[in-house]
């Protein structure tokens, strides 16, 4: 039986690159060592660190005057990293679109010599839609504006960038970076995790305009940005299987076109779910049109017991995953890039066969 995996994150990786990691598993390049037994300071990690940097300043297309590091601790060390770095004794401001801003507005509020101000939300439809940013919303004082740039859980999406002017702006990308072409350029930072669509486990992508570097040394080495980017990521052991991992997927990624070509992929993927969603009368999606994700899909019956069993039954066919996150029950299929389009399909035939059955 085919397995389709729909986990929002650790998340299907795609298969040549697990492949050619087993290939390399014992003996990388003739060292006698795996990837795992290598020392980070060796030149063949030296070489595969740089080349992830590499890789991913190309398929991102990250200028010369930003950062990229590649750190620990995921995304939700970040929510605590970006306001000790950039927005201590000044104003952090907010767009709350959900679970996951919710999480990185709550960790720069524990931080009492940051002023964090909610701008926005979209709480009050239960987080169905991205909340129009105008300019008089931005205070001019403040050290940067936050944005979640995919809720992985609610399954909205900023379809365009808002305009902060000069006030830097600073995204959570976790699900949806390398998914969706961004100009990095219209950002101060971007992290995140690289669970979904870069690779295993461990690694957290931050990157970084250098003039935002913090000025003071952090009180916590591993939080502060500018001895990490000094120190090449290096400042202690970095997740070394986890780069090598990421290095492979950016490979794949440039050899199948880059981000344009996997945009296409990712659009052609999320349509055909959207398209059964809304030809269905069982099925609905819980969030605005305009606003969907194009990677966290979520859908649901207006039965709980139907939801279940539907999540039952295709998980006996191998579709694995299904179950919406437990805040909001339903079901998710998160299509990241690594996601195969015949995977959609078979969920959509399987989709129409359970209405004709239930609905
Ligand atoms: N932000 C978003 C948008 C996420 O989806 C997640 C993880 N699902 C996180 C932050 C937290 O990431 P981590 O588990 O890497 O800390």
């Amino acid at each position: 039986m085919t397995i389709y995996n729909f986990s929002a994150g650790p998340a299907v990786l795609p298969e040549p690159v697990l492949k050619k990691a087993q290939e390399e598993l014992l003996d990388y390049q003739g060292s006698g060592m795996s990837v795992m037994e290598l020392s980070h300071r060796s030149s063949l990690f030296e070489e595969i660190i740089a080349n992830a940097e590499k890789l991913l300043r190309k398929l991102m297309n990250i200028p010369e005057n930003y950062h990229v590091l590649f750190l620990q601790g995921g995304a939700s060390l970040q929510f605590s990293a970006v306001p000790l770095n950039l927005a201590q004794n000044k104003k952090a401001l907010y767009i709350n679109t959900g679970s996951w801003a919710e999480k990185a507005i709550a960790a720069a509020k524990d931080i009492h010599t940051v002023d964090t101000q909610v701008i926005a939300s979209s709480e009050d439809k239960n987080f169905a839609y991205i909340p129009q940013i105008t300019k008089d919303l931005l205070d001019k004082d403040a050290a940067y504006l936050h944005i979640t740039t995919n809720e992985t859980i609610g399954g909205i999406s900023y379809q365009k960038i808002p305009d902060t002017g000069d006030i830097p702006l600073v995204a959570d990308m976790s699900s949806n970076i390398l998914t969706n072409e961004y100009k990095v350029s219209d950002f101060g930072v971007i992290y995140a995790g690289a669970q979904k669509n870069m690779g295993p486990a461990g690694l957290t992508v931050v990157i970084i305009r250098d003039d935002l570097l913090n000025e003071q040394p952090l009180f916590a080495p591993m939080l502060d940005y500018r001895l990490q980017a000094d120190k090449h990521s290096m400042y202690n052991t970095p997740p070394t299987f986890s780069i090598y991992m990421a290095k492979l997927v950016f490979e794949w990624l440039q050899d199948l076109g880059g981000i344009p070509q996997i945009l296409k992929y990712n659009q052609q993927k999320a349509g055909l779910l959207y398209d059964a969603i809304d030809r269905s009368a069982l099925f609905q999606s819980p969030v605005n049109k305009n606003d969907r994700s194009l990677t966290n899909i979520p859908f649901l019956t207006n039965s709980d017991t139907l939801n279940q069993k539907f999540i039952q039954l295709a998980q006996e066919q191998g579709f694995e995953n299904l179950k919406g996150h437990r805040s909001v029950g339903g079901m998710r299929a998160s299509l990241y890039n690594a996601f195969p389009l015949e995977g959609v399909q078979a969920l959509v035939d399987f989709m129409e066969k359970f209405e004709k059955a239930h609905g």
